[in-house]
C-alpha cells in the first residue's frame, strides 16, 4: 500500500460543528476573543475561517470512540533551522495547541543545540538526506518547511508522501508550475497545505482588510503598500537567484500583494513595473536591488508598491472617498501602529508566530478544512502576480494576470 492509500483509509469524515462551539474553540484569548467579535460580523468571520467548507479527519487527532481528543496538540517539525525557524520555535513555546516536537536541519551542530533547548526526541531528528524516514513517525503531524525559497516544493512535496500535514513560508514558491505540483502532491497524498501567512491572524492587517473590504471609508481609491531594508550581505542565499527565484520582490513584495489583495478584496487584472537603478553592484549581481510596481484591480484603486534591499520601510497606507487608514509598522514583527480618519488603532500585541500555528492547529486537530485565504490557491496567486511583476518591469510593458 502506497502512502497515499494509507492516509487516505486514514481519513474520516466530521459534520459541520455548531456555530457556538465554533466561537468556542477559535480565538486564543479572551482579549482577542472580543475584538473579533466586535469586529467581525458572525457571517464575515466565519467567512474568513473558511468554516463550512467539506472536511476530513486525521485519525490520530481522535480518541478510540472517534471523539475529537482534547489533549492532542499538533506536533510540527521545523524544516531548515535559520533566523526564522527561531521566531517559529519561540512562538511554539508560546503556543496552546502545536509543539515544537521534531526538527530538519543539514547543521549536525544546530540538530545537537535544538535538541537540548526545545527537548526534542532524537527519533524526530532529521536531516535532509534522511527526510523521507518521517512517513514511518507518528509523533509528527505536521512539517514546516522554513527553507531557501527555491527549496520550498521538494521538501514541501517530501513531506506530503510522507503522509504530514505541510505548512510552507512565504513566497509559496519560486515558480507557478513549482506551486502547481505542491498542491497537486498534497491533494495526492490526501494532507493539507498552508502558506505561512502570519499577517491573516495579526489584528492590525485584519483591521485593515475589514475597513477595506466593508468599505467604512467608502470605496477605497489609493493603496500604498511598501516593505524594504538594508544591509544585505555578501553570500546571503537572497541575493542567489537560483535559491531565492529574485530579489526584495519575492522575499518583502509578496506581503504588498498580499495587503492590497485583502484591503480590496479583490485580485489584479494587470501589473506595471520599473526595476530601481543598482546602488550596490558589488552584492546585486543576480537578484534586483529594488522594484516599483503597480497594480490594476477591476475597482479602479490606484495601487503602489515598493520592496527594496537598500532602504527601510514597512507601511500600509488606503485612502477613501470617506477618510483613510494606515499602519507602520505594518507588515514586520511588530508592535505596529496605526490610525484612521477616526483616530488611533488599538488592538492587542500577540505573538504572531503562536497565533498563526494555534489557529492553524485547531483547524487540524478539529479533522477540519484549512480555510482557503491560507491556502496553497492563494500562495500560488501571489506568485502569479509577482512573475507578471517581473515581466512588466523586463519588458517595460503592462502584464495582463491570468
Ligand atoms: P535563513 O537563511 O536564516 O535560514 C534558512 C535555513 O535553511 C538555513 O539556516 C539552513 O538551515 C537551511 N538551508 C538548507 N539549505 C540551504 C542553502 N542552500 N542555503 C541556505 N540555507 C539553507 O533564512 P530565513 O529563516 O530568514 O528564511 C527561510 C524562509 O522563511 C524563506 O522562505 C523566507 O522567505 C521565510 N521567512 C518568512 C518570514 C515571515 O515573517 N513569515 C520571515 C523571514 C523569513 P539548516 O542549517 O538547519 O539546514
Amino acid at each position: 500500500m502506497d502512502v497515499s492509500t494509507a492516509v487516505a483509509i486514514h481519513l474520516s469524515r466530521k459534520p459541520f460543528k455548531t456555530i457556538p462551539s465554533l466561537f468556542k474553540r477559535l480565538p486564543l484569548v479572551l482579549s482577542q476573543q472580543k475584538w473579533l467579535m466586535k469586529q467581525l460580523s458572525r457571517r464575515t468571520f466565519l467567512q474568513n475561517l473558511g468554516i463550512g467548507a467539506g472536511v476530513a479527519a486525521l485519525s490520530s487527532f481522535n480518541n478510540k470512540e472517534g471523539q475529537p481528543n482534547n489533549d492532542k496538540k499538533l506536533n510540527i517539525a521545523l524544516c531548515g533551522l535559520g533566523r526564522y525557524a527561531g521566531y517559529l520555535a519561540e512562538g511554539l513555546q508560546e503556543s496552546k495547541y502545536c509543539k515544537l516536537a521534531g526538527i530538519v536541519t543539514g547543521t549536525p551542530s544546530k540538530a545537537v543545540v535544538w535538541k537540548k533547548q526545545y527537548n526534542i526526541p532524537d527519533g524526530n531528528i532529521y536531516n535532509y538526506q534522511n527526510f523521507d524516514e518521517l512517513v514511518h513517525n507518528k509523533n509528527i503531524d505536521l512539517v514546516y518547511v522554513v527553507l531557501p525559497n527555491a527549496m520550498h516544493k521538494e521538501y514541501a512535496i517530501r513531506a506530503a508522501k510522507a503522509g504530514k500535514h505541510v505548512i510552507v513560508e512565504k513566497p509559496m514558491a519560486v515558480t507557478v508550475s513549482d506551486c502547481e505540483e505542491m498542491i497537486a502532491a498534497c491533494k495526492k497524498a490526501g494532507v493539507q497545505m498552508a502558506i505561512g501567512y502570519r499577517l491573516h491572524y495579526e489584528p492590525y492587517n485584519m483591521e485593515m482588510k475589514r475597513l477595506g473590504q466593508q468599505k467604512v471609508f467608502g470605496q477605497v481609491r489609493l493603496i500604498e503598500a511598501s516593505l524594504g531594508y538594508g544591509g544585505s550581505q555578501p553570500g546571503e542565499w537572497r541575493l542567489k537567484k537560483a535559491l531565492s527565484g529574485g530579489g526584495p520582490l519575492m522575499n518583502l513584495g509578496v506581503y504588498c500583494i498580499q495587503a492590497h489583495r485583502y484591503i480590496l478584496g479583490e485580485e489584479p487584472i494587470a501589473v506595471t513595473a520599473q526595476f530601481a537603478k543598482v546602488t550596490k553592484p558589488e552584492l546585486f549581481t543576480e537578484v534586483e536591488e529594488a522594484i516599483t510596481w503597480q497594480m490594476e484591480f477591476p475597482c479602479g484603486a490606484v495601487c503602489n508598491s515598493t520592496s527594496t534591499y537598500n532602504c527601510s520601510i514597512d507601511r500600509l497606507f488606503a485612502s477613501a472617498d470617506e477618510g483613510k487608514f494606515e499602519l507602520s509598522p505594518a507588515i514586520s514583527y511588530g508592535p505596529f501602529k496605526g490610525h484612521t480618519s477616526k483616530g488611533e488603532l488599538n488592538f492587542p500585541v500577540i505573538n504572531q508566530q503562536a497565533t498563526q500555528c494555534d489557529e492553524i492547529a485547531k483547524v487540524l486537530l478539529a479533522g477540519e478544512e484549512l480555510p482557503s485565504h491560507i491556502s496553497g490557491e492563494e500562495g500560488l496567486k501571489d506568485v502569479k502576480v509577482l512573475q507578471a511583476i517581473y515581466e512588466a518591469a523586463r519588458t517595460g510593458k503592462k502584464v495582463a494576470i491570468v
